[in-house]
C-alpha cells in the first residue's frame, strides 16, 4: 500500500535521520558522562553601565567541553540536558560552580562587593521541587549575599510555567535574590500579566539590537519595551550590543545596562580575575596592583 503513492514505508529510516537520531543519543550519553569527567564550566560575560561603562556583574554562561567533540554549544546540549532530565544535576554544578568563583572574587577586591551573577535558568527547572532551597543553600555554602545573585529566565519558560514559575520568582525574590527576565520581546507575555510578575529587570533580546539600526520597526519595538520598563519600575538590560552605534542609540532611548562584544565577549576566570584587578586599579603602570591575589 505504502508502495502506491510511490514512497515506501522505509523512509522513515532514511540515513540522515539516522545519522541525526545517533549524533543525538551520543551526545545524551556523553553528556551524562560530562559530569563524573568534570567538563563542564563556566564563561562569564561582562554587564555594564551604557554611559560610564562600569561593570555591574557577570552573566555566567554554561561551556562544555569534549574530549573528541570539541566545545559543544549551550544551544545544542542545554535542551538535550533538559530532555534526559539531567538538567537539575547540571544546573546545581554550575551554580556551585558560580557560587564559588563569586566567593573568590568578592574575597579578592572590595569592588566586587557592588558586583552580582546572573545565573540562567531553564524553563525545565521552574517546576524541580525544593529549586529555591537549592538556590540559597548554594549561596550559603559560599557565604554570599543574596543579592549577589540574579536569577535569568526567558520570557517563553515563565509563560510555559506560569504557576509554578511565578511562585518560584515570589521565593527567590522574598529571600533578596533579584530576578531577571531574558530573550525579552521574543516570548508573547501580556502587558496585564507582566505587571503582575515578580521581577527586577528586562533583558531585551539580541534580535532587536542586532536589527535596531536598519529597522524602524526594531527601533519602535526597542522604544515600546523601555517605556514599559519605565511604567513598571524595572530596569533594563540590552543585550548583544556590537557595535557603538548601537550602545549610543540605546543610551539616547534611555536603556541604562547592556552587555555584548563591543563591550566584552564571555571571558573565562582568569581574564575577569584580570579585568577586576583593571578596575580596581585603573593604571597598573604607576602603581602596583593592590587587590590583592588572585
Ligand atoms: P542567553 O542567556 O540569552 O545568553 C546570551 C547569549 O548571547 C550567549 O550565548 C552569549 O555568548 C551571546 N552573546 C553575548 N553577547 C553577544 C553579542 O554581542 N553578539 C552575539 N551574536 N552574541 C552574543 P551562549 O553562551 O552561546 O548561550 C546561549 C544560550 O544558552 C543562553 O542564552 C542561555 O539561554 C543558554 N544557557 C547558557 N548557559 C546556561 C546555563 O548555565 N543554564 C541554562 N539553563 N541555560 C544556559
Ligand atoms: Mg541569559
Ligand atoms: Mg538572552
Ligand atoms: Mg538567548
Amino acid at each position: 500500500e505504502a508502495k502506491q503513492n510511490g514512497k515506501s514505508h522505509f523512509e522513515v529510516f532514511n540515513p540522515a535521520m539516522h545519522d541525526a537520531a545517533r549524533a543525538r543519543l551520543e551526545l545524551e550519553s556523553e553528556l551524562r558522562r560530562s559530569l563524573e569527567r568534570d567538563e563542564l564550566y563556566l564563561r562569564y560575560q561582562p554587564i555594564v553601565n551604557l554611559s560610564s561603562g562600569t561593570l555591574l556583574g557577570f552573566e555566567a554562561l554554561a561551556r562544555w567541553e569534549h574530549p573528541r567533540l570539541g566545545d559543544v554549544s549551550p544551544n545544542q546540549f542545554i535542551p538535550i540536558a533538559e530532555d534526559t532530565g539531567l538538567i537539575g544535576a547540571i544546573g546545581s554544578r554550575l551554580l556551585g560552580i558560580a557560587c564559588r568563583q563569586m566567593a573568590e572574587w568578592k574575597a579578592s577586591s572590595r569592588f566586587v562587593d557592588d558586583l552580582s551573577i546572573n545565573f540562567n535558568l531553564s524553563a525545565k527547572q521552574l517546576s524541580q521541587k525544593g529549586l529555591a532551597d537549592e538556590i540559597r543553600a548554594a549561596l550559603h555554602e559560599s557565604c554570599l549575599p543574596a543579592d549577589c545573585l540574579r536569577i535569568e529566565i526567558t520570557e517563553s519558560a515563565i509563560m510555559e510555567n506560569l504557576h509554578v514559575g511565578v511562585e518560584l520568582l515570589c521565593e527567590l525574590r522574598e529571600s533578596g535574590i533579584r530576578v531577571e527576565i531574558d530573550d525579552f520581546g521574543t516570548g508573547y507575555s501580556s502587558l496585564a500579566l507582566l505587571h503582575k510578575l515578580p521581577l527586577d529587570v528586562l533583558k531585551i533580546d539580541r534580535s532587536f539590537i542586532g536589527k535596531m539600526l536598519h529597522s524602524v520597526e526594531n527601533t519602535a519595538i526597542v522604544r515600546t519595551i523601555l517605556a514599559l520598563a519605565d511604567s513598571i519600575n524595572l530596569d533594563v538590560i540590552a543585550e548583544g550590543i556590537e557595535t557603538e552605534a548601537q550602545r549610543s542609540q540605546l543610551q539616547s532611548m534611555g536603556c541604562n545596562f547592556g552587555q555584548g562584544y563591543l563591550f566584552s565577549k564571555p571571558l573565562d576566570c582568569d581574564e575577569i580575575s584580570q579585568l577586576l584587578c583593571q578596575q580596581c586599579n585603573p593604571n597598573p603602570q604607576r602603581q602596583p596592583c593592590s587587590c590583592g591575589p588572585f
